[in-house]
């Protein structure tokens, strides 16, 4: 944290009582397991916890607590309000007001993590950059990253998931940015928004919730992008991103080679810069014009950006190759899946040479048409060439029959490795991908651990 707080500052901002008597935090933990000595602790409470059980036992050890009940045989300062997970996005809004970087806020259906953190070693090269940890994007890990920043940072980059219709709009007034982006729309979490309308229409809010003469960064290529860019306020400033067309930024002469690396030509300005990614996936020159878009709203030049872009190696469980059985090629592509990122997937599985295999999980929280889903992405498989479609899961039985020959269902993740082991040989690529729940990463490691 940027500068101490009190409860007592917090409680005349924001209301609620006081008792035990005021405390004063530079640190905020919700985990009684790891909260630091001396940090404020907010008690939280889920569907399957509450963290007010925990309290006497990090007593002695927090400075405060933030509380919705009274504890009155606690001896420890606490604030009491009416929702702790309100009250923890104002202290994270007290904290952001203390920085004075700039803020960028990333959401999207797919890319955030990844755009995130190509911006990230784009950002680097100059300047002390905070960053979203891992995939802490909702309401509980915008606020935690928030009380990372510190006097020694220059710019934070914030990654904001969307999980209902007003979330985006919410992580906004904590975090505040003052340029932000959208990676793209896909059908990815239906449920909650009703339609993919509903999802543009939440994600707009990234646009909307910018701080006064911020910079937009729209993806053009998006089909929603005429419907942000008509709403955009005036004194917003806009750079046009595109991997289909002339725009403010925008790639051109793209192509993957043999193993799955994209090369393209980047124009900024009146500038035509080459560009050789290391991270695997056609998709990924869609991810770094956004990122060169978001570079250059703090200020980045052109070949800063290129050379950031050009050491981004990627991120763990987003199409990581290492070696398999048999000395194949296995691509842990199991950090999560959605229509949109299987197809890229499939895309990026495409273009390697020699026999490839798709290994598909169960993408959730499609909605009513999960089948249908499904099903698209089998067919989608085959058109592509992929040789060989091994499925687990209820949902993903339906993209292995709609594969047809060489579709495999299998009822269990020993029973699938069993089998591909037996198969694979050095001229074998095998691409893993499943929604989080899928535990797909654990088909990679049973896949590439020695035998
Ligand atoms: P989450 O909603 O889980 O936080 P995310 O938006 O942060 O996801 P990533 O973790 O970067 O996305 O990537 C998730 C998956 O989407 C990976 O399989 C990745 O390869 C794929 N992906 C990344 N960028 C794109 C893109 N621009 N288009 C399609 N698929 C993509
Ligand atoms: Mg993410």
């Amino acid at each position: 944290m940027i500068e101490a707080l009190s409860l007592q500052q917090l409680q005349q901002r924001f209301g609620g009582e006081l008792h035990n008597g005021d405390a004063c935090f530079t640190g905020v933990g919700t985990d009684s397991r790891n909260v630091a000595e001396g940090d404020l602790f907010v008690a939280l409470s889920g569907e399957n916890f509450d963290a007010h059980d925990f309290v006497a036992s990090v007593a002695d050890k927090v400075c405060g607590v933030i509380v919705s009940r009274h504890l009155p045989d606690v001896n420890v300062p606490q604030w009491q309000v009416d929702d702790t997970v309100i009250a923890l996005g104002q202290v994270a809004m007290l904290c952001r007001e203390k920085f004075s970087g700039k803020v960028i806020g990333i959401t999207g259906s797919c890319g955030k993590t990844t755009v995130k953190e190509m911006l990230a070693a784009v950002l680097q090269q100059k300047h002390n950059v905070c960053v979203t940890r891992g995939n802490l994007n909702n309401h509980i890990g915008v606020p935690l990253t928030l009380f990372g920043l510190g006097h020694e940072h220059e710019v934070a980059i914030i990654e904001m998931g969307a999980s209902g219709p007003s979330e985006i709009g919410y992580l906004c007034s904590l975090a505040r940015p003052q340029v932000t982006g959208i990676t793209n729309v896909q059908p990815a979490h239906v449920e909650g928004f009703g339609s993919i309308q509903g999802i543009a229409n939440a994600k707009g809010q990234i646009y909307s919730g910018l701080e006064q003469n911020g910079v937009a960064v729209v993806n053009v290529d998006d089909d929603f992008a005429p419907q942000w860019l008509n709403a955009m306020r005036s004194d917003i400033a806009t750079t046009r991103v595109s991997v289909e067309q002339a725009a403010d930024i925008f790639a051109t002469d793209a192509s993957v080679n043999d193993a799955g690396f994209a090369s393209f030509t980047l124009h900024i300005g009146d500038k035509a810069l080459p560009v050789n990614l290391k991270v695997l996936g056609g998709h990924n020159v869609a991810n770094a014009v956004m990122v060169a878009g978001l570079a250059r709203g703090v200020g980045l030049e052109a070949e800063e950006i290129v050379a950031g872009i050009e050491q981004f190696t990627g991120v763990a469980g987003r199409m990581a190759e290492s070696e398999g059985h048999g000395a194949s090629r296995v691509i842990d592509d199991s950090y999560n899946a959605n229509p949109g990122s299987v197809t890229a997937a499939i895309k990026m599985l495409a273009t390697r040479a020699g026999k490839r295999v798709l290994v598909l999980g169960d993408m959730k929280e499609l909605g009513e048409d999960a089948l249908e889903q499904h099903r698209n992405m089998g067919r989608l498989a085959r058109q592509s060439g992929i040789d060989a479609l091994y499925t687990i899961g209820e949902l993903a039985s339906a993209a292995s029959e709609s594969f047809g020959a060489d579709g495999r269902h299998y009822p269990d993740r020993q029973a699938l490795v069993r089998e591909l082991s037996a198969q694979l040989d050095e001229h074998t690529t095998v691409l893993v991908k499943g929604s989080r729940s899928a535990r797909m990463e654990l088909i990679v490691q049973a896949l590439t651990q020695e035998e």
